[in-house]
Formats: C-alpha cells, sequence, structure tokens
C-alpha cells in the first residue's frame, strides 16, 4: 500500500475527514537502496497517519530520483 488515489479530503484507510496536506522527508527504495526524499508534498491523516500521494507526488518524487540517476529505467539516448 501507500499510493492512493486523492478521495475527495478523506482518508482512503479510516475514512477519517482529519486530513491535511503536509511536506514530510519520505524514503524510498530505487533498486532496493534507501535513499530519503526530502521535502515531499503529500495528504496525511492525523487519526491514523496513513498517507496519500497523489500523482504531483510521484512526480515530483520521480524528478527527485531522476536528478539523482537513481531511477532503475533511466533511458539511454544518444544526442550528438
Ligand atoms: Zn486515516
Amino acid at each position: 500500500m501507500g499510493i492512493n488515489i486523492k478521495l475527495l479530503g478523506r482518508c482512503p484507510d479510516c475514512d477519517s475527514p482529519n486530513i491535511k496536506d503536509v511536506i514530510e522527508d519520505r524514503p524510498s527504495f530505487p533498486g532496493g537502496k534507501k535513499i530519503i526524499i526530502p521535502n515531499v508534498p503529500h495528504e496525511k491523516c492525523f487519526d491514523c497517519g496513513e498517507r496519500s500521494y497523489d500523482h504531483n507526488s510521484m512526480v515530483y518524487m520521480e524528478a527527485f530520483l531522476a536528478k539523482k540517476n537513481l531511477l532503475p529505467r533511466v533511458k539511454k539516448r544518444k544526442t550528438g
């Protein structure tokens, strides 16, 4: 789990409306190696602690990993 579609301001886990947009570090494991991605915007349930990552969060995290050359599938392209 961990990746959920945004659900109209309700927690996908406990259905609580007590969720807020937060910005926190998030661990990622590209290729099995632990990487901390800083300042990832996402929604957090303050009742059960469930986090929801929407499309923007995923794009942000992928961009961070790509910048560090940590994405498993890196496109190799010859550019002259
Ligand atoms: Zn919850």
